[in-house]
């Protein structure tokens, strides 16, 4: 069985339909397990945080993300406090709701497996919960602060249609190479002045 996929790039219609609900009852099915095999070898190959089954050419309610702790190596501990981010165990959910919880916002870059090559700041909610059915189909919650949750809120946006593009400072789109260049250990207020936003 092929468990690495290709991912499919801006432009493909899948990524711009509204995903369609997976019954319970089929979460079980190894079509279902599958998939989910095959959504998480995808994203571990790509490598990315997070992937909606739209992003292989599948147009259902399906997301995975995970934060592995070597990830997190490259980053001094202030850094990855300043982005919030934190390691994960993989996490599945069939047909997620998401629901923001309370005002606060979180401006931070973000990219996109299906926007390869390109960044730009985007503003998500700080916190938010998520519910929804594991791999197991048994009824999950996740509440989560900071890095975790702009990655469901990423990936809850794919089922939907939604791309980070429709979302970002449209002036902060740039290269990885000229993020990388120019934005790199610049608090992202600065980052935002030069920019003028
Ligand atoms: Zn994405």
């Amino acid at each position: 069985m092929r468990l690495v996929i290709p991912i499919v790039q801006t432009g493909t219609p899948t990524l711009r339909t509204r995903a369609r609900e997976v019954p319970v009852e089929e979460i079980v099915t190894p079509a279902m397990q599958q998939l989910v095999a095959q959504m998480i070898e995808t994203m571990r190959e790509a490598p990315g945080v997070g992937l909606a089954a739209p992003q292989i050419d599948v147009p259902l309610r399906v997301i995975v993300l995970e934060e592995r702790q070597d990830a997190l190596k490259n980053l001094t501990e202030d850094e990855a406090k300043a982005r919030g981010r934190m390691a994960f165990d993989t996490r599945v959910f069939f047909n997620p709701v998401l629901t923001p919880i309370g005002d606060q916002k979180a401006l931070f870059f973000e990219g996109c497996l299906s926007v390869s090559g390109f960044v730009a700041l985007v503003e998500r909610h700080l916190e938010v919960e998520v519910s929804g059915h594991d791999q197991n189909a048994e009824p999950v919650t996740w509440r989560v602060k900071g890095w975790p949750a702009r990655i469901l809120q990423h990936e809850c946006d794919h089922i939907d249609g939604t791309l980070y593009i429709d979302r970002m400072k449209t002036r902060s789109f740039a290269t990885t190479e000229h993020a990388q260049a120019h934005f790199a250990g610049k608090s992202i207020a600065d980052v935002c002045s030069s920019l003028g936003i």
